[in-house]
């Protein structure tokens, strides 16, 4: 079952347990047209954040291991699909 990541911590923490796993990135609250398919390992969702803030506020990651599960999750609760990012190709 996906997990919403509550603040940045628990974020930070689930990527170090799960390299393997899969992120979806989305607005916060997470809804359809913005709703982007990474891997635990991609370095745009990893190390500092590029507004050097938060992972979690402006935008939501909600994390997987199986990115099948992420996927249906994704398109039972928003109707759509997620993109998959063009940089780690998940
Ligand atoms: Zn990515």
């Amino acid at each position: 079952m996906p997990q919403l990541m509550a603040d940045d911590p628990t974020y930070l923490s689930w990527m170090k347990a799960n390299p393997g796993g899969f992120v979806l990135n989305s607005y916060n609250p997470a809804r359809q047209g913005y709703l982007i398919l990474h891997r635990a390992t991609c370095h745009t969702i990893t190390g500092t954040p590029a507004n050097g803030r938060s992972w979690t506020k402006d935008y939501s990651k909600t994390c997987s291991v199986s990115r099948e599960d992420l996927e249906d999750w994704t398109r039972h609760s928003f109707g759509d699909g997620p993109k998959r990012c063009g940089i780690c190709d998940p």
